[in-house]
Formats: C-alpha cells, structure tokens, sequence
C-alpha cells in the first residue's frame, strides 16, 4: 500500500510551467493544470497542439526530455521517477496508441501491478479472473482478449476497452485518458465512459474518487463523462479553460479562434487596444 493510499484522503495533481522537447524541438512551453480526486478535466487542441506528448512526459515516457517546470502528485515530485515509480504513486496512463505486448496475458500484467502495490489478495488468480470478467462483461470486452496477449489482434476499439479494463482494476488516484473514445462505436463509448464516470464517484469505504484528465477531440465523450473543466490546448500551451459549455463551443467553431496562443489569450483578456476600435 503507499503511503497516497494510506491516508485515504482526496489528492491533488499539480503541473506548474511544464516545458518539454521531443526530437529536440520544444513541445510543451509552460503547462499549468491541477487536478482533485474525483475531478474531470477535459484537454482539447487542434492535432499537434502536444495533448499526446504531455500525456507521454506526465507518464514519465524516456523519448521526452523535460526542460523545466514540476508535476507533483500530493506534493511529491513525479518528475525524475521511473514510470513505474509515477504508477506506484497513483498515476495510470490509457495512450492513445497501447503497445501490443507479445507473450504477456492482460491478467499478467494486471497480477504484477497489483502485487508491486501491495494489493496481493486481489492478486490471487480466482479474485483476479472474476473481476475481469465481471468489468469485461460491463464494457462489453469479449472474454477471448482476456487470456490472449496484451493488445494482440485487437481491434482499436477493442484496445481501449482493454485499456479502461486495467483502470477499473488498477483504481489508480488519477488517469491520463489520451483519446480514449476513439475507435469506439456510440454503445461502447457509451460504456466506457460511463465505467470512468463512475469509478471518479467516491468509493464504498470513503476513499476519494479518480481524478480524470481526458484527452479528447469529441463531445460525444464528455457527454457521459461530464468534465469539471475544459482546458484548450494549442501550442503548448493552455490558451483558455472554462466549464462544460467550452466544449459544446469548440465542437461549433473549432479551434479557429486559438491558433496563435497570443492571439487567444488576447481575445480573452482584456482589450488590447483599451477600446480604441470600438
Ligand atoms: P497531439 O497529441 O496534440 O496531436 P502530439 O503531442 O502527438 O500532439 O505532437 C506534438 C508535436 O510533437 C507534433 O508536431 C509532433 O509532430 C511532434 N512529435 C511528437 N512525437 C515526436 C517524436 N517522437 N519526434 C519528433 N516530433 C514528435
Ligand atoms: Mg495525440
């Protein structure tokens, strides 16, 4: 058990001026986002803002190099820790592109995690098998993807069912969901998001419920997994955030009025021009 888990309280994710590069170009210029146990924030942004790439550098991804800024988890830093370490901590990423990993049964996977956290009696192969089938039959997952290898032969659609399978399971503190809706159908995006929806509502014995960070282009996602907060990525930078109703904006008009992230901040702040055109 950690020590986040311990205590049983809500816990707070915290990216201050998060700067990275990857291929030695400067991706993220100063990302700065907090997240509470049982929070929604939804990140939208055109293809190449770097939603994937901060996902990648929270997760601890070694093709990233970090440049500057901190990512804490109840304070504790992230950055600098083993991926391994970052899931220990709490954190649980579902990437937009899961890796098929050849040889190695989901229930593996799933067995080793829970024993490195400690949670060894939900480890034993019966508890374990029941829970998968119980979650797998929730998000509509045929039962064949749970003894194949990890991702194998599957359909895209049907790795991020695999992927929110291992959240349900894991029941981390906080989840990067990186385009999490695509590739599935109306009734399976139904189901998933609805699984994540419910495992961010607190747990039967008190403990605090997953903080989310959804990755999306769609509102169809956030209709079942309504966001707390919609944050606009262009850049490399967050150019404006606000409730739900952004992103029934940004499915209007796109993301046209935030391609320069100076030109967006401007159009939201005050007026540059101290009313001169008006
Ligand atoms: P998004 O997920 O918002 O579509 P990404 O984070 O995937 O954006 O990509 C942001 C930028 O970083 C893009 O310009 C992309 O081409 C670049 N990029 C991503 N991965 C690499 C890489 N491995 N090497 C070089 N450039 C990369
Ligand atoms: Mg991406």
């Amino acid at each position: 058990m950690t020590a986040a888990r311990a205590h049983g309280g809500a816990s707070t994710l915290t990216i201050a001026g998060l700067r990275a590069a990857v291929g030695g170009k400067e991706i993220l210029h100063g990302v700065d986002l907090q997240l509470r146990s049982g929070e929604v924030h939804a990140v939208m942004g055109p293809n190449g803002a770097g939603k994937s790439t901060l996902s990648h550098v929270l997760m601890g991804h070694p093709g990233y190099e970090v440049l500057g800024g901190s990512v804490t988890l109840d304070g504790v830093e992230l950055l600098g820790l083993a991926t391994f370490e970052r899931a220990q901590a709490g954190l649980f990423l579902a990437p937009q592109d899961p890796v098929e990993v050849p040889g190695v049964p989901i229930s593996d996977v799933l067995r080793a995690a829970l024993v490195a956290a400690g949670r060894d009696g939900e480890a034993m192969p019966d508890t374990l098998a029941r829970k998968m089938s119980d979650e797998a039959g929730e998000i509509g997952l045929a039962p064949a993807f749970l003894v194949r290898a990890l991702n194998v032969d599957a359909s895209g659609g049907e790795k991020k069912r695999i992927e929110t399978l291992q959240l349900a399971i894991l029941a981390p503190r906080f989840a990067v969901l990186d385009e999490l809706d695509s590739g599935l159908d109306v009734d399976a995006l139904r189901a998933v998001a609805r699984r994540v929806a419910r495992a961010t509502a607190p747990g039967a014995s008190g403990e605090p419920g997953l903080g989310v960070l959804a990755i999306t282009h769609y509102r169809r996602l956030l209709e079942e997994l309504r966001p707390d907060i919609v944050h606009v990525l262009v850049k490399g930078k967050i150019v404006a955030s606000g409730g739900p109703d952004l992103a029934d904006e940004l499915e209007r008009t796109g993301y046209a009025g935030y391609t320069d992230p100076e030109v967006a901040v401007s159009a939201i702040g005050p007026d540059p021009f101290g009313g001169l055109f008006s």
